[in-house]
């Protein structure tokens, strides 16, 4: 069955072109984890309480 293999690719393409649109970290920021779901910005300092890596700077959206 390899067009379900074929289908599989272009999901996962699909996602990784996706999670490049929607993310605007730059090279400026590094989150780095401080404790179980807890991040912080090495860069900026900001702080985030979430469970998944943060995808946003909040330096730019401040
Ligand atoms: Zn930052």
């Amino acid at each position: 069955m390899p067009i379900l293999l074929i289908l599989l690719l272009l999901g996962v393409l699909a996602y990784l072109y996706w999670r490049r649109k929607t993310t605007t970290l730059t090279r400026e920021c590094r989150w780095r984890r401080t404790a179980p779901g807890q991040w912080r910005c090495a860069f900026c300092g900001a702080e985030m309480a979430s469970e998944a890596s943060p995808v946003v700077c909040l330096r730019r959206v401040n």
